[in-house]
């Protein structure tokens, strides 16, 4: 349909280009170990599109379900079997029109960070008890941090 939004997205270098169709399905932060560590910064901000409304142009590496630029290293999307998270910040229309719904691990959250207005909280990840499906499959290291 033509008047379906369309978002695109990129790395750093512009190697890897993406297109995102339809809104998201929701909207988060996380600032669980294994956003930290995969992106070297103390949160990630992303949005979460059906796996079907993803479309990715050009080479990427992957780690796990994580996939990135092979020369610049920039992060393109976590790619699981239905849904596809991607990072705010490789949109390209800035600022986006995306506002976090919830925040996800707020233990870890930076003390001179502070809960965002509106956004519901998690201690850990986001209960899935509402869908009927079994919870995505998550990195081992999410699973065991116990602080
Ligand atoms: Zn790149
Ligand atoms: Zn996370």
């Amino acid at each position: 349909m033509s008047d379906t939004i369309r978002r695109t997205g990129s790395c750093l270098c512009g190697g890897v280009h993406f297109v995102v169709t339809g809104q998201p399905t929701r909207v988060g932060l996380c600032h669980c170990k294994d956003c930290r560590k995969a992106g070297g910064s103390v949160y990630s901000a992303f949005a979460i599109w059906p796996r079907d409304a993803f479309e990715t142009s050009g080479e990427v590496a992957t780690y796990g379900t994580r996939s990135f630029c092979p020369t610049c290293g920039g992060r393109v999307a976590w790619v699981g079997d239905t849904e596809a998270e991607i990072m705010l910040g490789s949109l390209d229309v800035v600022p986006t029109d995306l506002a976090p719904e919830y925040e996800l691990w707020i233990s870890r959250r930076e003390t001179w960070l502070h809960a965002l207005p509106g956004a519901e909280q998690f201690e850990h990840d986001r209960p899935r008890a509402e869908d009927a499906d079994p919870p995505a499959p998550r990195p081992l290291s999410d699973a065991v941090a116990g602080d």
